[in-house]
Parts: C-alpha cells; structure tokens; sequence
C-alpha cells in the first residue's frame, strides 16, 4: 500500500481505485526513479547497493555535499520506520560519505517496519545511494486511474510529505484535484493550476507544471495505473525535483510492457502466489484448514463464506479462471496439498467457459500421482458435467461428490471433525 491508498477512505468520490482481478505490478523506488529520468523527470542523482562496501563506494563516488541513504522496500513511510537491527529510519540523512557503509549495514539483511508494512516488516535487500538536496518545500503529486472519473486524475497537496494522510484527514481542504480528458492529455491550464494549488510560486510555477507534463507522459508511456511523488519538493536553488517515486503498471499492458515487467524482481511477493501465477493461477493463502478450489473472484468468496457458515475456516483458495488446462489442474493440487495447514479441499467449479471433464481428468490424475492424503469433496456443475461426474466415480478414488455449494461446505466441515 502506498501514500494515496491510505488517502482513500477520505476521498470517496475520486479515489475509488479497485486493483481488480489482478494485482498491479509496483517497483522499487530506483527503478521508478530511472524511468523518470528517461523521461525528463528531474530526480537527485543516485546509484544503488546491496551490500555495505558498495553503499560506501558509491556515497564516495557520488562526490555531493550531502548524501541521503534509502532502504529500497515496496511499502512507503519508510522515513518514520524502524529496523529490527535496532536502526531509526528507512531514510538517512549524512554530509560524512565515509559513515554510509556502517549505515548500509544496519539496513540491508534487517527487516524494515512501517505504517505500510506488515507487523515484522519486509526485508531490506538494497539501498540507495543518492545525492541529497535541501528541501525548502514538500508538496504530494500523483496521477491515478480512477473508476469514478472513468479516467485518469491528478491529486496534489501544497503539505506533502511523511505526514500526507494526517494532511488528508485533518484538512481535506489542502487536497486538490484535476480530472484528466484521456483524449486531450493534461491542459497547460491545468498543470499551472495545480503547480499553483502546490503552491510553487514565480518561475517555480512554469517548472512544476512542466514536471507535472512530464509525469502524465510517462503515465500513459508506461501503462501506470498511479504515478506518486511524496514529497515532490523544491529546493533553496530554484529546482522543483522527485523525491520519491512509486509507480504501479497495469497488468493487462505486460504484452506491450515487456521492459517494465522485466523489472519485476518478485523479492517481496509471497513464494506461493508467484508459482501460482506461473500456471496462470491466483492463490491467495488464508489461516484456516480447507483448500478451496475454484474458478471466479466471486465464487472464491462465496465459498470461504459458505465454508464459515458451516463452522469451517478456509485455508486458501486458488481461482483456476476461464480456459482451464489438464495441466493447471495438477499444479494446482500440488500448491494446495504443499501447504501444511490443509486438512481438506474442497472443490466448487461452476463451468460456463470451463469444461468439468477436463477438470475432473485433471483432479483424477493429481490425485493418484500427488497420493492425496486429506479428504477431497467435489461440487462440479455446468458444461460437460454428467461426462465430469462419471469420471470421478469411476476413478475408484475416495472422491466426496456433493451436490451444491451447501452440501460441500458441509461434508468438507464434517471431513475435518470426524479425523
Ligand atoms: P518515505 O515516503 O518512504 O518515507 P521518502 O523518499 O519520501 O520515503 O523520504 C522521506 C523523507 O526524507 C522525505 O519526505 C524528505 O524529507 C527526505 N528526503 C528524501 N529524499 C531526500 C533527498 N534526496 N534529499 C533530502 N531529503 C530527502
Ligand atoms: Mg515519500
């Protein structure tokens, strides 16, 4: 979750952002930061390191005045967090380079925690190493795609900075917002509005607007569905500059974004979600002891509720999705039964795209060659179903059939209880 995210309970009627199906792709800040630079967004100068004698190389070799160290996580509020070695602050401030690799290694390896991170925190694998600047101003930008506004939006604040959701809670009045024409682009108009609403001043203002140009451009190049810059500030120097960046990609545009996706390094995605994705499946791991087997977001959700009707508690579920493969339906088995916590799985396809014959092939076949241990019951219903059913009860396994969603949700609940 970034900085606008937790904006959103506080602005209804623009920030009704829904990632969907799918969950955007989101890089690290050195990543955004160089695809900024490629287009003309003007960023410190910076490299970055995953291990301390690099850090400390660099902070030599960046020859600045002062220098900002920046542990490279994908959740924001890391300037306010807290490392488990005991350090304060994902940011560090410093005009003697030679104390950055001390630093650095208080980072990387150790577990970061903010407001944005779950409780023990994500792991710090890299640093980055930039050029700091004096900051006379932090102001919020973002562009995002809003359902609500069938279209892109710009939101800025003339208070950014680390404290923005407490700006956006206490005086909603100092958040401003432009709708973006996706045919028109951003309006000079507009960009020196907002530039304004930021409260950049003189020529200031021209600068800002062109930055604020710049980002849209990049916006649409890269298929973002947000674009955030927290604090977007300025300097004692006249220079409006990026100093944060998080950007997150549609992931219906990968086919065309190849690059951008390539840079997906999958460090902080959960393990099983990944492999997952790898066979086109969406798992999403829950506390309890029954897998549940699916294919539809709705259907998932109606059958962890059916499931905890009937006093049971879901352990995962896994959407098998439209066109559905032999193959899938293995994979598919093999991530639920790896997962300890199953002590039963339970299966709800309702086919109108997917055919329950391949289905049931698949799960005849991952049963006998994963050696199923925990008890199966199977609610199949829709295309090619009585051809599906007579596979299953002439496989000779010990399948539970069931005739609806009640009845599996049940019979898997009394699985667990008899055991
Ligand atoms: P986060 O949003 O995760 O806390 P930021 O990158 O916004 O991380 O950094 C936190 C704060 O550190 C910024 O609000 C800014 O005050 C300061 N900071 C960040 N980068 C620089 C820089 N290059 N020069 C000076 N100060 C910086
Ligand atoms: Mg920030």
């Amino acid at each position: 979750m970034n900085d606008i995210f937790r904006l959103a309970p506080r602005m209804p009627t623009c920030m009704s952002v829904s990632p969907g199906s799918k969950r955007w792709l989101n890089l690290q800040e050195y990543q955004s930061k160089k695809l900024m630079q490629e287009s003309g967004v003007t960023v410190q100068r910076f490299y970055v390191a995953d291990n301390p004698p690099d850090a400390l190389q660099a902070a030599k070799r960046l020859n600045a005045k002062e220098i900002v160290l920046k542990a490279q996580i994908l959740a924001g509020g890391r300037g306010k967090g807290v490392f488990n070695s005991g350090l304060k602050g994902g940011v560090h401030l410093t005009k003697d380079p030679s104390v950055v690799g001390e630093l650095a290694s208080k980072m990387l390896g150790y577990s970061l925690t903010t407001k944005q991170t779950p409780k023990e925190g994500v792991e710090v694998k890299m640093v980055m190493v930039a050029e700091a600047l004096d900051i006379t101003r932090e102001t919020y930008f973002a562009i995002l795609m809003d359902r609500a506004c069938n279209g892109p939006v710009m939101v800025g604040s003339p208070q950014g900075g680390m404290d923005i959701e407490e700006v956006a809670d206490k005086s909603p009045e100092l958040i401003f917002k432009e709708v973006i024409d996706i045919f028109e682009g951003v309006r000079d108009d507009q960009a020196l509005r907002m530039a304004a609403n930021l409260g950049f001043k003189g020529p200031l203002e021209r600068q800002a607007a062109d930055q604020i140009m710049r980002l849209y451009d990049l916006f649409l190049k890269v298929d973002a569905t947000q674009v955030e810059v927290n604090p977007l500030g300025e300097t004692p120097e006249g220079q409006v500059v990026c100093f944060d960046a998080k950007i997150s990609f549609d992931d219906n545009a990968e086919f065309r974004q190849k690059a951008v996706f390539a840079l997906d390094d999958m460090s902080e995605s959960d393990p099983t979600e990944t492999e997952a994705a790898k066979w086109d499946l969406k798992y999403i791991g829950l506390d309890g002891n029954i897998a549940c087997f699916v294919n539809g977001a709705g259907l998932a959700m109606a059958t962890c509720d059916i499931i905890d009707l009937h006093g049971g508690k879901p352990a995962n579920f896994l959407d098998l999705g439209g066109g559905v493969k032999e193959k899938q339906v293995y994979e598919a088995f093999k991530l639920l039964t790896a997962d300890p916590k199953v002590e039963a799985i339970l299966v709800n396809i309702f086919g109108g795209i997917v055919n329950c014959a391949i289905i049931a092939n698949g799960i005849t076949k991952a049963c006998r060659e994963l050696e199923l241990k925990v008890p199966l019951v199977v609610r199949l219903e829709g295309t090619n179903v009585q051809e599906a059913k007579r596979i299953l009860s002439e496989s000779g396994l010990p399948i539970v059939a069931a005739n609806d969603l009640d009845d599996a949700a049940k019979k898997a609940v009394a699985a667990i209880t008899r055991k």
